[in-house]
């Protein structure tokens, strides 16, 4: 029997043991952390029995890849909660903008032309959404099966989110592209900016921003319990720092940096792909906030009380400079910050009437300042009131953020900044982007494609080079391509 051992349990980690467990491989988990999870750990944070994402929140790209029709998570205790409202945008003044699960509810509420607009962008992606996310999930370099999907999708995703955002004339239509579009971390005159929000945004309207029920531990909880039924162990505690220590296996997999990649295999590793994961770039980092907050969030605008996710940060030129100071290096005044209501979308996060609430602004990489109160101005102000009901905080820096888990480098918690380049060749210039260049020795985690997010794909995909190095075949699809997950 083959053996393998993932260093790192994140969701990429585990998603690989499991492709490769499922596949008949002996596998042994190795994880720093006191808990598996990784990006998906939960916890009481603030007041006992609230329970709080320490990282990823909503879902929209989990929901149907390769990974997920393989191994059905719902039916080993993940259960999909989906807000009324996906996204949404308070602006000054009381307005704001919202992103409904159907784009013509969206375009709707924006109305007159920026509607249309909204409807005739993310109808014409939502409509061929399957197709595309079939090619996004892959490394970006393969021969295209869904040319014309992928041809559209290119043609908003390689604009700069300054440009396609000139599709909107409104403030409430700008800011409600501007939002989803922050998520990339990136500034929004640079090229290739708007993929990220043309991704997020068409998958909120296609799968919605569903939230994990219980919370997103849930979701390695669910890859854990199938681990398990493969026979596959844990240890927790255990950092690998050598390919030495765990020499003798077969296959490993690298749920880790790429400049921890190149730490742990030294010498072993070629020297050109050393330099490459060296060179590799992370981006800003997020300074974290959980609050407990009295009888949830008093957004002055209706739609957002109604919301899993809120875009916070007032309109479009404002995110714009936000955006563009940290990733110089710069503290804004007034810093995007992106709000999970988790407990809107599963009541059962609520503990009473007090409400889980997650925070983070985008920070400079490696800040050492304190955002908290930055990060509560913002709320204040498009939901006054609300810092009388915060009842607990816990707070986690971008320096913190890299110590609860090391491939948050500077607190870049996408693990890799999305360049032009990084989105194309990552975690390097290769056709295999996944092996580190020692046979049998991979990357998995989010610093390879399709890139961040806890959907597991950098790893199924890994786990599938592997198995194909080892000459093992892949086991069976459990769902077909589009057929719809329980409450989909
Ligand atoms: C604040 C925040 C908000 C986010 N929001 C979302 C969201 O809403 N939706 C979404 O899909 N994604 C979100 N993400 C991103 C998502 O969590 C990550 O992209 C995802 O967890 C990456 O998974 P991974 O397996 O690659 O690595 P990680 O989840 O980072 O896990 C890597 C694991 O490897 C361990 N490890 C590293 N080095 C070693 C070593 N040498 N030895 C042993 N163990 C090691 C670490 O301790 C860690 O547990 C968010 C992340 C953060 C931090």
């Amino acid at each position: 029997m083959a053996t393998a051992v993932v260093v790192g349990s994140g969701p990429n980690g585990l998603a690989a043991g499991l492709t490769l467990a499922a596949a008949g491989v002996e596998v042994r988990i190795l994880e720093m952390a006191d808990r598996l999870g990784g990006g998906t750990r939960s916890s009481e944070l603030t007041l006992p029995g609230l329970i709080h994402d320490e990282c990823s929140a909503a879902h929209p790209l989990a929901l149907d890849t390769p990974f997920s029709r393989q191994f059905d998570l719902t039916a080993h205790g993940l259960t999909w909660r989906w807000p009324e409202v996906q996204y949404s945008h308070p602006l000054d003044g009381g307005g704001g903008a919202a992103a409904w699960r159907s784009v013509e509810a969206t375009a709707e509420a924006l109305g007159g032309k920026d509607g249309k607009r909204w409807q005739s962008i993310f109808g014409t992606l939502t409509n061929r959404f399957d197709k595309i996310a079939s090619e996004i999930v892959q490394p970006v370099l393969h021969g295209p099966t869904h040319p014309i999907a992928m041809g559209i999708f290119g043609a908003f995703s390689g604009m700069p989110v300054s440009v396609l955002a000139r599709a909107w004339s409104t403030d409430e239509g700008k800011a409600l592209f501007a939002g989803v579009a922050a998520h990339a971390f990136r500034p929004f005159g640079a090229p290739m900016s708007s993929a990220v929000g043309v991704t997020l945004g068409t998958a909120a309207h296609r799968y919605g921003w569903p939230v994990a029920e219980g919370g997103s531990s849930a979701i390695s909880g669910a890859m854990i319990r199938l681990l398990e039924q493969h026979g596959a162990s844990f240890e927790t505690g255990v950092e690998v720092t050598s390919l030495d220590e765990v020499s003798g296996a077969d296959i490993v997999m690298l749920d880790v940096a790429p400049s921890a990649a190149a730490r742990i295999a030294g010498d072993k590793m070629p020297r050109r792909v050393a330099r490459a994961y060296n060179k590799y770039r992370h981006g800003p980092g997020s300074f974290k906030v959980e609050f407990a907050v009295q009888d949830g969030v008093p957004w002055t605008h209706e739609p957002t009380r109604l919301a899993g996710t809120v875009h916070v940060g007032g309109g479009l030129a404002e995110i714009a400079a936000a955006e563009k100071a940290t990733s110089r290096g710069q503290m804004p005044d007034h810093p995007y910050v992106l709000v999970c209501q988790q407990s809107v979308a599963d009541p059962t996060r609520a503990n009473g009437d007090v409400h889980p609430l997650y925070a983070y602004a985008h920070v400079p990489s490696g800040f050492t300042g304190d955002a908290t109160a930055q990060i509560e101005a913002q709320i204040e102000r498009f939901a006054p009131g609300f810092r009388d009901r915060i009842l607990g905080r816990h707070v986690r820096s971008a320096v913190q953020m890299a110590e609860h888990n090391v491939n948050y480098l500077g607190g870049d918690v996408v693990t890799g900044a999305n360049d032009p380049r990084q989105m194309v060749f990552r975690p390097r210039m290769t056709l295999s982007p996944y092996s580190a260049g020692i046979p049998g020795v991979y990357i998995c985690s989010a610093a390879t494609p399709p890139g961040a997010g806890a959907h597991g794909m950098c790893g199924y995909n890994a786990a599938n080079a592997a198995l194909k190095h080892l000459g093992v075949e892949t086991a069976a699809s459990t769902r077909a391509e589009g057929e719809p997950v329980h409450g989909w």
